[in-house]
């Protein structure tokens, strides 16, 4: 299908990354259909939505028009069937389980014709083993956005296995479409962004443990000799040391030893110094 054809639209979880997705989806003019299972979530994720415009509008960086049309475009559903009922794209952003969203797929391929575009935004699972559960496996794919989505241009159009041409041509469209600057990615562990991020991010720890120099100045290496927005430290601090260990486990697992977590890193969990959520990481957020 063309991405220009599109009309409507379904995104499945409504949490932190579903829930901008659908503000994206619906600002590119698709009738867009938020599910999940959890009626108070889907509340949350669609007034998410309407204080992320509102504030756009407040910045001057929406209009107060777009506002009222992306707004009317949305709408929430705790009924898989009805939100997906007609819909030309579905973007799946439940919880970090295989297991789920395989589930996930095998129905959704069932129940949707073949040329409908399903895509995950799965931020490390594999894309193939997600795919194969679903009738056309061919048409599924992954769409890894950033949080948070409204602003970060980034999307990863992660290839599976079998993936066909056009629907990965329709993914990038779509991307362009919603605003975003896409790439174009195969389906191997870490796609391109987390594994180049975690190399990054684990060795600048290792160099904390070695004694290199400071997290300040460490990140000040990166932010000011490579022109970095961000230090990889901070940045670490920021997602959650917990959340990068858990994608260094499974880059190790998948990738070798070249991504084995430093003990710092295990020890610094183990002690729940986690980064900003906890108040202190590399960093302290206390203030
Ligand atoms: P989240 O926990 O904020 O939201 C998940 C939502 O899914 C919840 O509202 C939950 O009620 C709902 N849900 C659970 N089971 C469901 C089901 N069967 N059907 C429909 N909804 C269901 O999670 P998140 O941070 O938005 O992550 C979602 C996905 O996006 C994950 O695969 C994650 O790896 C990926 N991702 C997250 C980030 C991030 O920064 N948080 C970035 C990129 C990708």
């Amino acid at each position: 299908m063309n991405a220009e054809a599109i009309e409507r639209g379904a995104v499945l979880g409504a949490g932190t990354m579903g829930h901008g997705i659908a503000q994206v989806l619906a600002a590119c003019g698709v009738a867009t259909r938020l599910f999940d299972v959890e009626r108070d979530a889907v509340d949350r994720g669609l007034a998410k939505i309407d204080a992320n415009l509102s504030k756009g509008v407040e910045k001057g960086k929406v209009d107060p028009a777009d506002r009222e049309t992306t707004l009317a475009r949305l709408s929430g559903s705790t009924d898989l069937d009805e939100a997906i009922e007609g819909a030309h794209v579905v973007v799946e952003a439940v919880p970090e389980s295989l297991e789920l969203k395989r589930q996930i797929f095998g129905e959704l391929g069932r129940n949707l014709g073949p040329d409908v575009l399903l895509a995950t935004n799965t931020s490390s699972l594999s894309i193939t083993s997600i795919a194969e559960s679903a009738e056309h496996p061919e048409r599924v794919l992954g769409m890894h956005f950033f949080n948070p989505v409204h602003i970060m241009k980034l999307v990863e159009v992660v290839r599976p296995r079998n993936c066909s041409d056009e629907a990965a041509r329709t993914a990038l469209d779509l991307a362009r479409r919603m605003g975003k600057d896409p790439i174009d990615v195969q389906d191997h562990p870490g796609f391109a962004s987390s594994r180049l991020g975690i190399a990054i991010g684990m060795e600048a720890i290792r160099m904390v443990a070695d004694g290199v120099a400071s997290a300040e100045d460490i990140d000040k290496a990166m932010t000011l000799g490579y022109g970095f927005p961000m230090g990889p430290l901070k940045l670490t601090d920021l997602v959650g040391l917990d959340v990068r260990l858990a994608i260094a486990d499974y880059l190790q697992r998948e990738l070798g030893p070249r991504f084995a977590p430093p003990r710092l890193l295990r020890d610094m969990v183990a002690r729940g110094e986690l980064g900003k959520k906890s108040g202190k990481g590399f960093y302290d957020w206390n203030d």
